[in-house]
């Protein structure tokens, strides 16, 4: 019997993927293939791993099918512009194909190879939210023709195809869905609020709020995320989710930036900005399902993991 597990990931070179790529070499029965076309992620983000006689990197858009000859145990399918800056606009339509072909390419390959397959899906799934703190059982208020919906939507066709691949071929599904996230690794140009944030206050600029700032977030530290993934892929194979993973401690936009500004430089000043249509006003998970059934919660305060994200923006 063999002892290694093959695992693929596809967006490893992106801000989740690398982080999920580099804690799983750390088992040394871990082999991973790290599928990327670097649409948003980069080999920057993977450069230390690329030595790894158990690290393979191939370049490669899951909108079109993969074929390997490998046997993969378990997908990791993470890709996907995940920042409202990169996903929308002109890149709308590859964002939508992204979701659902790539989900569809991801599922045939796991049901070829008998893999369990984890689908990276989002919070975006419940919109501007009706419900507070978001549970898994709410159903969503998207609005199917704004700017949002190709990834709200998309995303949410993901998990209706990963649910229709279980109940008809028995595929070992997956499904998670991700709140902000924020640490190492997270690429400084792609208009994420922390990112966005942390670099202009190291630039000593204006820090730029959206709106009256009074809409709220709750911030994962990566690391914390990376562990969830991780359970939600080791727990039995009858636990499909959905299951939100995310810090259920919110925060207006007004007071992180307040946080960021007092850690770098509390003399900056604060630059009030339009509002981007969509924009959900309140979110919040909860986590109790996570709690329960994989025994997972965020470990890592808001300011620790910010100070860790600054020093790696720093340097
Ligand atoms: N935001 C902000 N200033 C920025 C970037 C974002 O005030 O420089 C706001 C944005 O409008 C949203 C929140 O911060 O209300 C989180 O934005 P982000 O793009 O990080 O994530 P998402 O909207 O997908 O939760």
């Amino acid at each position: 019997m063999k002892k290694y597990k093959k695992i693929l990931i596809t967006g490893g070179s992106g801000f989740i993927g690398s982080n999920l790529c580099r804690k799983l070499l750390q088992d040394e029965n871990n082999h991973i293939i790290c599928l990327d076309n670097n649409f948003t992620g980069t080999i920057d983000n993977i450069s230390d791993l690329i030595n790894n006689p158990r690290f393979k990197f191939v370049e490669h858009n899951i909108i079109e099918p993969f074929n390997t000859k490998e046997e993969i145990d378990e997908i990791y399918n993470l890709a996907c512009p995940a920042s409202p800056k990169k996903y929308q606009g002109k890149n709308a339509i590859y964002t939508t194909k992204t979701c659902i072909f790539g989900a569809i390419n991801m599922l045939e390959l796991a049901q070829k190879n008998n893999a369990k397959i984890l689908q990276s899906s989002t919070s975006e799934v419940y919109g501007n939210s009706k419900e507070h703190p978001q549970k898994e059982t709410y159903f969503g208020n998207v609005n199917p023709c704004g700017k949002r919906a190709c990834y709200d939507e998309g995303k949410r066709c993901a998990e209706s195809l990963f649910f229709d691949f279980n109940r008809i071929y028995n595929t070992k599904i997956k499904i998670v869905r991700i709140f902000n996230t924020y640490g190492p690794f997270m690429d400084k140009n792609d208009g994420r609020v922390v990112s966005n944030l942390i670099c202009q206050a190291l630039k000593g600029s204006n820090l730029t709020i959206y709106g009256d700032g009074k809409q709220t977030r709750s911030f994962c530290y990566i690391d914390d995320l990376i562990e969830g993934l991780i359970k939600m892929m080791l727990s039995n194979d009858n636990l499909t989710g959905p299951i939100n993973l995310g810090n259920p401690c919110e925060y207006t936009i007004n007071e992180l930036a307040n946080i960021i500004k007092e850690k770098i430089n509390p003399n900056l000043k604060i630059k009030y900005e339009q509002l981007p249509s969509d924009d959900p006003i309140k979110r919040k998970p909860d986590i109790t399902l996570a709690k329960k059934i994989l025994n997972w919660e965020p470990k890592t305060t808001l300011s620790c993991g910010l100070d860790k994200t600054i020093k790696f923006f720093s340097s």
